[in-house]
């Protein structure tokens, strides 16, 4: 009998810095979907947004110590390597070639960076390399543009089954059991006025935050 195709996620972001909402939404949808790895990969260049406020280097490094042994994630600093716009297109079409064409690939992203899927670049080969699983955020409305509606056309399914059964192409929409309303921007608007942090990222976070004074300028 042949064995189950892999399950691989890619979650990117600009993790400036990583939060719980990102590392808690993380492990709920590796579990939701059954992933066997999620690869959390910072943009060096986010290309639809303002430069971030520490390095790239500074913000895989706080996503090393807040995803530290967690079975299945990894801090991915694949991007980091790369010259160029960190497009999610080069990141996802390296992953299919290293899981191979049977892999699920699965590109797993917030309801925000959602809405604005179609103005990213080249959308439609995303969905030539993986799925897009959405996941519900506090303070952000379901509503699709219609150039948003056009991207998806028939690509929409109800369930994490009927998706898995291809290993592309599929939008499934999902609220996970925990969702949470914490921001990165509100992290450094709170570290810029010296106010607490505590519980809103991991300790190990807030450690390195604190004792390499990033983020207080
Ligand atoms: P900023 O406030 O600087 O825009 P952010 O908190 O939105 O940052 P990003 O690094 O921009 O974090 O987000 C990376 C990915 O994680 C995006 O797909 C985003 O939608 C998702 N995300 C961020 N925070 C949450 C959260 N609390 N719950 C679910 N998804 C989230």
């Amino acid at each position: 009998m042949s064995e189950a195709p892999l399950r691989v996620g890619m979650f990117g972001g600009t993790f400036d810095p990583v939060h719980l909402g990102h590392l808690r939404s993380a492990v709920e949808i590796s579990e939701c979907l059954h992933l066997d790895k999620l690869h959390m990969i910072p943009a060096p260049q986010p290309p639809l947004r303002g430069q971030p406020q520490i390095s790239a280097q500074d913000r895989l490094a706080l996503l090393e110590a807040g995803v530290k042994d967690t079975p299945g994630l990894i801090a991915d600093g694949r991007e980091l390597r790369r010259q160029g716009p960190s497009y999610s297109t080069l990141t996802l079409a390296e992953l299919r070639e290293e899981y191979g064409d049977t892999a699920r690939l699965v590109m797993v992203l917030g309801q925000d960076a959602f809405l604005r899927l179609a103005n990213w670049h080249q959308p439609e080969q995303l969905f030539a390399l993986a799925h897009v699983v959405v996941m519900a955020r506090p303070g952000y409305q379901p509503d699709r543009s219609a150039a948003l509606k056009e991207l998806i056309g028939l690509r929409e399914v109800d369930s994490v089954a009927s998706m898995m059964e291809e290993p592309k192409g599929k939008l499934l929409a999902l609220t996970l059991p925990t969702p949470m309303g914490i921001s990165a921007t509100h992290i450094r608007q709170r570290l810029a006025e010296h106010s607490s942090v505590r519980y809103l990222l991991p300790e190990a976070v807030e450690e390195q935050i604190h004792a390499r004074q990033l983020y207080t300028f």
